[in-house]
């Protein structure tokens, strides 16, 4: 069980360290008590076993103890992503109903004005700064050790999809399912005590929490970062980390960060990447740049409590797999993927694209109050259907190639939107780039490439046209171009394509089937 976490390591090595952040840091005894004190704290405001208790704030040990203090009280956190406006936070907190916020300073005012919003609000508790009010309570509290009957299929966490698609849904994810993701990972990058792992990622994402988890569970060191901008990130990993997960929009600023040289990353041995597709150019310059790291790509997703493939280091390394570093590995320990026609379930042939399905012990239980939403996703034999549309080598390599729901259909066939941006990025004056499909007339949708020029060069769109020409079938070829400054991201740094289909002009996008 996660609450047992601290105590394990507690036991074995009460003065190693647990977690740093901000240059505050916490040995394993010393999380485990405050642990077991905020589960006290936590029953004195009335937390009871199948409550939830709401985190907002900046990455801070404060969620990570108090998460693993409501596991231990038989209640489950939900942690809720700071960058949202009080409606949104309202909306969450309304619909994971939780006993008690606690919030950071920094989003104390923005909490205040959301639960203003709500008939029944959860009691506020202001965590840091000079209104602290969670330290109080720890000092006055009883220590509670974690109740001995609590099931590997208790829902311990609740978080929110990344709303990439539609609305975020709420995820409850259980003791074994984050367990058992933490094991995985483990099997593609391992990790153990001695090491430390660095958390850039918002807690509130799988990609930060559960990341955590990972190292947290083998007892390494766990370094939350509170401030993912390039030069923090840079320091950070300068600062002993052995291991990080960076989603791709974090790389560029790591590779021009002035205090990013190689050797300033003396300790760093794995780099793990993903959360969305990775821009080839920018994946060779990285591995270029850091020559002794081991690369693995993660694809995974919320309600699949984490990673559920992986693509090796030796792989990234070996020029006779080049191609493979389009692809997002192979299914982890405990994993099993088939790539599924949409409609009946059944296996496509090898090479074709369908749907991906995973089944696993990762799975979360449903989306919390959302039974129809569940049950359009998980099937009643336990495969949970991803949404990404994906393909298949030979060796079992899977090759993720759009969302369902973002897929283009132009002239009767599909167009997959990673391919073609895969060819845009590889263009010499393209920094970053994104397709859409906008309504045509004769062809129904055609291809709209939204593209970010690299700093002083000229994207012509005749010229990318012949580029694209020269590497994909006319149909997936860009009939449009438009030049824009930044491409809209979410918290996690995927791009809003809702946001890129609105501005110019698209449709609201339903699932598509591949044909
Ligand atoms: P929502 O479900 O609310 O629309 P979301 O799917 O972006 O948001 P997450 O659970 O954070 O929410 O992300 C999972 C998705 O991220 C996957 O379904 C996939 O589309 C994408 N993804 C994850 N890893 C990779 C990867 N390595 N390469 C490409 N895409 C990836
Ligand atoms: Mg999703």
């Amino acid at each position: 069980m996660v609450h047992h976490v601290p105590g394990h390591w507690a036991a074995r090595g009460p003065a190693a360290e647990a977690l740093a952040c901000d240059g505050r840091r916490w040995t394993w005894r010393r999380l485990a008590e405050r642990a077991d004190r905020s589960r006290g704290a936590l029953r004195a405001l009335g937390v009871r076993r199948g409550d939830r208790v709401a985190h907002l704030g900046r990455n801070d040990p404060v969620c990570l103890e108090t998460f693993l203090a409501a596991a231990g009280a038989g209640a489950a956190t939900v942690v809720l992503n700071r960058r949202l406006a009080p409606a949104e936070l309202a909306y969450a907190v309304g619909d994971s109903a939780p006993v008690v916020l606690l919030a950071d300073s920094g989003s104390a005012e923005t909490a205040r004005r959301a639960l203003a919003e709500l008939p029944a609000p959860p009691r506020l508790v202001v965590t840091g700064g000079a209104d602290d009010a969670y330290e109080p309570l720890l000092a006055r509290a009883d220590p509670l050790p974690p109740l001995d009957d609590i099931a590997p299929d208790d829902t311990c966490l609740v978080l929110y999809t990344s709303g990439t698609t539609g609305f975020p849904k709420g995820a409850e994810l259980t003791h074994r399912g984050l367990l058992s993701g933490a094991a995985a990972l483990r099997a593609a990058a391992p990790i153990g005590p001695g090491d430390r792992n660095l958390v850039p990622l918002p807690l509130f994402h799988v990609g930060g929490i559960g990341y955590a988890l990972y190292g947290m569970a083998a007892g390494a060191a766990t370094h939350l970062l509170r401030d993912p901008a390039p030069e923090a990130l840079c320091r950070a990993v300068g600062d002993g980390a052995t291991h990080t997960l960076l989603v791709p929009a974090m790389l560029p600023g790591v590779l021009r960060a002035g205090t990013a040289p190689a050797d300033a990353f003396g300790r760093l041995r794995h780099l793990l990447y993903g959360a969305s597709p990775m821009p080839l150019p920018l994946l060779r310059e990285a591995l270029d740049r850091f020559p002794a790291f081991r690369f693995v790509q993660v694809y995974g997703m919320t309600e699949l409590s984490g990673a559920v493939t992986a693509l090796d280091p030796a792989v990234h390394r070996d020029p006779a797999q080049a191609r493979r570093l389009a692809s997002a590995g192979r299914p982890l320990p405990g994993v099993e993927a088939r790539v599924a026609d949409p409609a009946t379930g059944a296996a496509v042939p090898l090479g074709r694209t369908g749907e991906l399905w995973v089944r696993t012990a990762q799975r979360m239980k449903g989306y919390l109050g959302r039974p129809e939403a569940t049950a359009e996703t998980v099937t009643e034999d336990g495969w949970l259907r991803t949404g990404d549309v994906v393909r298949a080598d030979e060796d079992g390599f899977l090759y993720v190639e759009d969302r369902l729901k973002d897929l283009i259909i132009s002239g009767g066939e599909n167009v997959y939107s990673a391919e073609v941006e895969r060819v845009l990025a590889e263009h010499p004056a393209v920094a970053e780039a994104a397709v859409i499909g906008v309504p045509d007339e004769v062809w129904g949708e055609s291809v709209l490439a939204v593209v970010v020029a690299r700093d002083g060069a000229r994207v012509e769109e005749a010229g990318l046209d012949a580029f694209c020409r020269g590497h994909l079938a006319g149909y997936k070829c860009p009939r449009g171009v438009a030049l824009v400054t930044r491409l809209p991201r979410n918290a996690t740094g995927k791009v809003d394509k809702n946001a890129l289909r609105a501005a110019h002009g698209a449709r609201e996008r339903v699932p598509r089937q591949p044909r």
